[in-house]
């Protein structure tokens, strides 16, 4: 296939919160910023779903706001009706508030994407050094030429993409990254006949067993329809990745009756393979290459939140900002 050249001051790799965060403070710096991403539509693990009419967030159910910087933010978005404080039933002894986003929590990406370049349903496969730049192939065999790279997917998807083009990465830097691990998460979407039995504002954490959280969309304010989405926990879903999905979402749904108490009339289930960080590197970001500029970042760099993932995109736009400021 015969492809055009395309060309960028800035290609960042992923447009969930920490590509879209990096993007957003490049922006605003005057760069030029082309980000990519292999889905449909921005976020990420902010992601929601839906069918027969009924409305998940089936990733990240809520933010927090503790950096001083995000709070401004985060203050920005509730005035525009972008997140809603979501306050009740939080852990004894928290005080911050979770914000969850309005419509869902896809909201929040849109909001920070709006006037970013960006071009979804576009795999990178690789990415190759070609003199003082980076070139990186798109998988229909596109290949898109940058002065600098920030890649943002989970750090081992990262790592694949820098070893399909040989980048040669510091020792010490390959060391800390091939660390971090993810947990595994099943989220299982079901559609209800009647109204769950989760308590106002609409989620439960239950103590033990195979179920890490269940939401209540239709209380959170995001279906209309009553429909509730059951997050296993990183050991169930580790254990049970490479059984049928069928079967290991009837067995959370039936290990979640006693919140549900009501039969159901529709189910989906996704894996999130990568779905939050178990170790977080020391640092914000890491740079792989000085020269072309290539820096990883990511929920895995800051903390296993929305929130922590924009403050690595931050760092990461940050170090770009300096160390390519003769670029
Ligand atoms: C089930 C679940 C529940 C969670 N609950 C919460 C919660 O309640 N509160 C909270 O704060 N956090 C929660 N989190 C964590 C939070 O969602 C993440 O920390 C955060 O969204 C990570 O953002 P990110 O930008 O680092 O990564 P991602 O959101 O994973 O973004 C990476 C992007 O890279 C793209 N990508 C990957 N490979 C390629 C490729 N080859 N080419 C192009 N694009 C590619 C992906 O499509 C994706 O859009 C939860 C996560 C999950 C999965």
């Amino acid at each position: 296939m015969n492809h055009l050249r395309c060309r960028t001051d800035i290609l960042i790799v992923g447009a969930g919160m920490s590509g879209l965060a990096a993007a957003y403070k490049l922006t605003q710096s005057g760069r030029e910023v082309l980000l990519l991403d292999k889905a449909r539509g921005v976020g990420g693990r902010l992601g929601n779903r839906r069918f027969d009419g009924a409305i998940f967030d089936h990733g990240a159910q809520f933010m927090t706001a503790r950096d001083d910087l995000f709070k401004d933010l985060a203050a920005g978005w509730k005035d525009k009706g972008i997140i809603k404080e979501w306050r009740d039933g939080e852990p004894v002894g928290s005080s911050d508030p979770r914000f969850r986003g309005s419509p869902t929590m896809s909201a929040i990406a849109k909001e920070l994407g709006q006037n970013l370049a960006t071009r979804l349903k576009s795999p990178v496969a690789s990415i190759e050094q070609i003199g003082e730049e980076w070139s990186v192939t798109l998988q229909d065999g596109e290949h898109i030429q940058a002065k600098a790279v920030l890649m943002t997917p989970p750090v081992p998807q990262s790592l694949a993409i820098l070893d399909a083009g040989n980048i040669s990465i510091p020792k010490a830097t390959r060391q800390r990254l091939d660390q971090i691990r993810y947990e595994k998460c099943f989220a299982v979407m079901a559609l209800l006949e009647e109204p769950s039995r989760i308590p106002h504002p609409g989620y439960v954490k239950p103590e033990k067993g195979s179920i890490a959280w269940i939401a209540d969309n239709q209380t959170k304010g995001i279906s209309e329809l009553p429909a509730v989405t059951i997050h296993a926990t990183g050991e169930y879903s580790e254990t049970n990745w490479e059984r049928d999905r069928d079967e290991v979402a009837r067995e959370l749904i039936n290990n979640a009756q006693e919140w549900l108490g009501s039969s159901v009339v529709k189910f989906q289930i996704h894996g999130w393979r990568y779905s939050k960080p178990a170790t977080i590197s020391a640092n914000r970001c890491e740079i792989i290459s000085q020269d072309p500029l290539l820096l990883i970042a990511g929920d895995a760099f800051s903390s296993a939140r929305v929130e922590g993932a924009a403050l690595s995109g931050w760092a990461a736009a940050d170090t770009l900002l300096e160390l390519g400021s003769n670029s």
